[in-house]
């Protein structure tokens, strides 16, 4: 079967830096897979190569069997891939209401309409008329989440949704995304807590470097064959 996403021998540069070096990676239909891997490792510049933020120089990304690497973003989301960025990024002059709907702009229809996203996260209704910044860190990120699914995608990029978060928060996140990968959604996230990848995903990518220095199944892997891939010890 055609996997969803398929990342081929990408390279990525900064300048003269070489930030990945030969990344291949597959994501099937409604996995959920995981990067792991610790700071500077690369899992922040693979994001941004799949979601056309800072395209490859090298290699080829693919969504359902057709190629996409220099795609724009805008590209991207019509054609069902949405990115939760690091940092939220939640446009500070808009309404948490204003700031979901930005994500129906491509238009594609499908399963999430605003009141499906305040179904998911019913404090979101509640505060719909605040300003988008007017809200805790994890309120931001559920508004980042839900900009997300109101573009009706059907593989969601994550890049690092814990951080910064306090763990009850970081729970009640994650208990959404289990909610959307079992609505059928195939999601790819970059997360730096290795056991909440672990847990989370069905099959992880860890990095090092640049490079992928481990790849399995968790149930698969061995503590210490992660700590290695994981630190380069
Ligand atoms: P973190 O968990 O800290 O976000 P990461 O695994 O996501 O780390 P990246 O942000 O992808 O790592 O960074 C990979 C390498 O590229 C690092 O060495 C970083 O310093 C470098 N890098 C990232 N962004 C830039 C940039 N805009 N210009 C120059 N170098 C960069």
């Amino acid at each position: 079967m055609t996997p969803v996403l398929s990342v081929q021998s990408i390279e990525s540069y900064y300048g003269q830096f070489q930030a990945l070096s030969g990344i291949s990676i597959a994501v099937e239909e409604g996995q959920t897979v995981a990067i792991i891997g610790a700071n500077g490792a690369g899992k922040s510049t693979l994001m941004k190569a799949i979601a056309g933020v800072h395209p490859p120089t090298k290699g080829a990304i693919q969504f359902r069997g057709k190629p996409i690497s220099g795609s724009s973003a805008y590209a991207l989301v019509q054609q069902g891939i949405a990115m939760v960025p690091e940092g939220r990024r939640i446009f500070p002059s808009l309404t948490v209401e204003d700031n979901l709907l930005v994500g129906a702009y491509s238009g594609r229809k499908g399963q999430w309409t605003l009141d499906k996203v305040y179904e998911l996260f019913p404090i979101l209704k509640e505060r719909r008329k605040n300003g988008g910044t007017d809200l805790s860190g994890g309120q931001q990120q559920m508004v980042a989440v839900g900009r997300a699914l109101m573009s009706n995608p059907e593989l969601i990029l994550m890049d690092e949704v814990s951080l910064g978060l306090a763990p009850i928060v970081v729970n009640e996140i994650y208990e959404v995304i289990r909610r959307i990968a079992a609505l059928g959604t195939t999601i790819l996230l970059v997360e730096q807590d290795v056991s909440r990848g672990l847990r989370e995903a069905s099959y992880v990518y860890c990095l090092l470097e640049g490079r992928i220095s481990l790849e399995g199944k968790p149930s698969d892997l061995k503590k210490e064959e992660i700590s290695r891939a994981y630190f380069g010890i």
